[in-house]
């Protein structure tokens, strides 16, 4: 049975990469019908954070990438790290180094000629810690220490990865790795690799900066005679100019796309064609469609470029699948104050014209209060002594207007425009800034319709008696 796992570092929020990273396992795993795990990575008690870890099991969830076994936290493993190193040193597989930092930088640059090439290197440094010249020959008597691996030479590591393919290195160029710190707490690699295994991962599905690792992890599945897992390594996301990911790109946290009123479902889709694509080149893919076709396979082996605009247009297509109803409760989600019918207002107007849901707030507050922010340049611009006259004879007719509709209100705007002799947009501009406090936005009689009598009138006169 396939198993992966998502395994974070809580020292910071869950970002665009390690969201793609998490939803490709879960893709992988449920297209398979596996396993997806989640394990917390939270050895390093400086840098881990708790409201990291809420923060990723919130985005996690908010995506619907839901980790199907309890989760894994590597704090609470220490010992069993400890445990599998000692066990290492007692195999004489490992030893330990009982050098200081400072220590250590002393001695190689006493002891280690510079220029060397790495191979030999890794032979003087086994030595010196080995056998640690004079000096410091006392040292061995601390009996605690860091614990390193030995890694001989002549060995061709190699992996079959599944997405870059064959990758290779000879072991003359790894140095021993140290698997256990001189504070008893486990480095990434030795972690990783003990947690993999009794976690029973099948496949390793993670970031390409972690390649250099993978040899390193090998070698330690190696020293307990453990089966190795596949591994697949995700091309980079970078920015548009092909340089680093970063917020200047529009690169946020998950939950901050969720704040700035992103669909979770237009996320997801997004997050997927960072690297994949179904071959057919449809952009616009349901979540069990993904599950059906993705294939590990098929991700790309260069780097993917992150475009905030395509994520938006995503969103505003995906807002547009929604049914009203669906989007008034996540409206409703978001803010809870106004009225539902006004709400669904806002939303049966614009939907077709937002790129998020905070775009509901900001382009249709005027169907929400009284209270909507006014475009005062193009007031001062509209609004004369001349617009405010013709506002005033529209005032009039529509005030004794029977039936409310759209058409209606067409036609007699239109009329009074002819009976003036000026062009319809001549009333049109000024009355919809009146009535919006926006130049743009839907249909100007299907937004007076929408509004109401009572409200249309109320703000035309209230331009009127401010400006008379
Ligand atoms: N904690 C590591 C990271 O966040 C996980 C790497 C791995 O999946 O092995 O990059």
């Amino acid at each position: 049975m396939v198993r992966v796992r998502f395994a974070p570092s809580p020292t910071g929020e869950l970002h665009v990469g390690g969201a793609r990273t998490a939803l490709y396992n879960y893709l992988f795993a449920k297209h398979n019908n596996g396993k997806f795990l989640l394990r917390i990575e939270d050895t390093d008690k400086e840098r881990s954070r708790e409201e990291f870890t809420y923060g990723i099991f919130e985005g996690l969830k908010w995506l619907g990438l839901i980790w199907d076994e309890e989760v894994v936290y590597q704090s609470k493993r220490l010992e069993i790290y400890k445990e599998y190193a000692y066990q290492l040193v007692s195999e004489n597989k490992a030893y330990f180094d009982y050098y200081n930092a400072q220590e250590w930088e002393e001695v190689k640059e006493k002891y280690i000629p510079k220029d060397i090439p790495i191979n030999e290197k890794k032979h003087i440094e086994r030595n010196l810690i080995l056998e640690p010249p004079n000096g410091y020959k006392h040292i061995k008597q601390r009996g605690i220490g860091a614990i390193r691996l030995f890694v001989e030479d002549g060995m061709l590591i190699s992996f079959e990865d599944k997405i870059r393919g064959k990758i290779e290195i000879l072991s003359d160029y790894i140095n021993d790795i140290v698997i256990l710190r001189s504070d008893g707490t486990p480095t990434y690699n030795f972690a990783v690799v003990i947690d993999d295994h009794f976690m029973e991962i099948t496949h390793v599905i993670r970031g390409d900066d972690h390649i250099s690792n993978t040899p390193k992890q090998i070698l330690i599945y190696n020293a307990f005679d453990w089966k190795i897992p596949e591994f697949a390594h995700l091309p980079m996301i970078l920015g548009k100019d092909k340089k680093k990911l970063s917020k200047r790109h529009g690169a946020l946290s998950v939950l901050e796309y969720k704040n700035m009123g992103i669909l979770s479902e237009a996320l997801f889709n997004f997050l997927a064609l960072l690297g994949w694509s179904p071959k057919d080149n449809r952009e616009i893919i349901s979540k069990e469609e993904m599950i059906r076709i993705f294939k590990i396979e098929d991700v790309n082996s260069s780097p993917a470029v992150f475009d905030i605009d395509k994520l938006l247009w995503m969103n505003s297509e995906y807002i547009r699948m929604k049914d009203e109803r669906e989007l008034l409760i996540l409206l409703k989600e978001k803010d809870n104050k106004y009225d539902e019918q006004k709400l669904l207002n806002c939303i049966r107007l614009l939907k077709t014209r937002v790129k998020t849901l905070n775009e509901f707030f900001e382009f249709g507050d005027y169907f929400l209060s009284e209270d909507f922010k006014v475009d005062k340049q193009a007031f001062e611009k509209l609004i004369n002594e001349k617009t405010l006259n013709y506002l005033s004879l529209l005032y009039e007719r529509y005030k004794a207007v029977q039936e409310w509709k759209k058409e209606n209100l067409e036609i007699i705007l239109r009329s009074l425009a002819n009976e003036l002799n000026i062009k319809p947009a001549e009333i049109i501009h000024p009355l919809r800034i009146v009535v919006s406090g926006k130049t743009v936005g839907p249909s100007l009689f299907e937004l007076l319709e929408t509004l109401g009598k009572e409200v249309v009138l109320n703000r035309i006169n209230k331009a009127l008696e401010m400006h008379l």
